[in-house]
């Protein structure tokens, strides 16, 4: 198994100081959209797909609200297609696409993968499709009508490490869980990936956006930002802290990181 850490969509919303809490007031501020591609023995999966090629083609699927406040970059180049074709991958080799959750940034990418099966959490794909009018938004249909292959996961009462009721892949060799981490959206999940080292990968999609506020240090903005985009923040904030105890008890098994933070990205790519 090996695991590529891929950067499918930047947004420059404005006010770097604001929203990092240092640099300058009049650039803008870097957000990545951190997925993974995994190779299997079995073709390749994917975990997260950020913006796709149709979101980069026509943006106003978007939304203005969207496009004006989070200022993505839409460039076919951060595309996960354009970046698997770049590594010598064909978008037929992708057989599953795993998603966090099924909001306009993770989910863009999933129409470049037709023939790829969609996991998601159910409640979080009858969320989508059939958005309640608060969420629309944030769901955006145009992403979801080329009649996806969506696989319905297998729900269990096991846990991972004190996280209850995960839900396991249909078809999927792999160790790879999704694990409920609800409050950003309905349906919100985190990714577990078991590495051949032994050691897990934690994907937890959005349930921060940056790592500082793991321990309540965030800019006043950024948590404003990750507090207002939840549909129940009370939850959120729940899974936040257990989160943290997972990292503070179980740090040499497993390794967190969130979709948005550009240095978590880093991290990884330069390694
Ligand atoms: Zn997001």
């Amino acid at each position: 198994m090996k695991i590529h850490h891929l950067n499918c969509g930047t947004f420059c919303p404005s006010c770097q100081r604001l929203l990092e809490g240092k640099g300058s007031w009049l650039q803008s501020a870097k957000m990545c959209c951190h997925c993974l591609a995994i190779e299997t023995n079995e073709g390749l999966i994917l975990v997260d797909t950020g913006l796709g090629v149709q979101d980069v083609l026509t943006p106003k699927h978007l939304g203005r609200t969207f496009r004006s406040l989070m200022r993505p970059k839409l460039e076919l180049e951060e595309t996960a297609l354009f970046q698997l074709d770049q590594m010598g991958f064909n978008r037929r080799d992708v057989r599953h696409i795993i998603l966090t959750h099924l909001d306009l940034d993770h989910a863009g990418g999933i129409s470049d993968f037709p023939a790829a099966k969609i996991h998601a959490c159910s409640t979080e794909v009858e969320a989508a499709l059939r958005p309640h009018w608060r969420d629309q938004l944030r769901y955006r249909a145009k992403q979801f009508d080329f009649n996806p292959k969506w696989a319905a996961t297998i729900n269990t009462t096991d846990d991972w490490f004190g996280f209850e009721n995960i839900h396991r892949l249909k078809g999927i060799q792999e160790e790879i869980l999704l694990v409920p981490l609800h409050g950003h959206t309905r349906g919100h999940c985190g990714v577990a990936v078991k590495q051949s080292s032994g050691k897990w990968l934690f994907h937890v999609g959005d349930l921060y956006m940056d790592r500082r506020s793991l321990y309540g240090k965030a800019p006043a903005a950024m948590t404003q930002c990750e507090n207002l985009l939840a549909v129940d923040n009370r939850q959120r904030l729940g899974y936040v802290k257990r989160v943290r105890q997972l990292i503070d008890e179980h740090g040499d098994e497993v390794e967190v990181f969130c979709a948005h933070d550009m240095s978590e990205l880093n991290y990884y790519q330069d390694a």
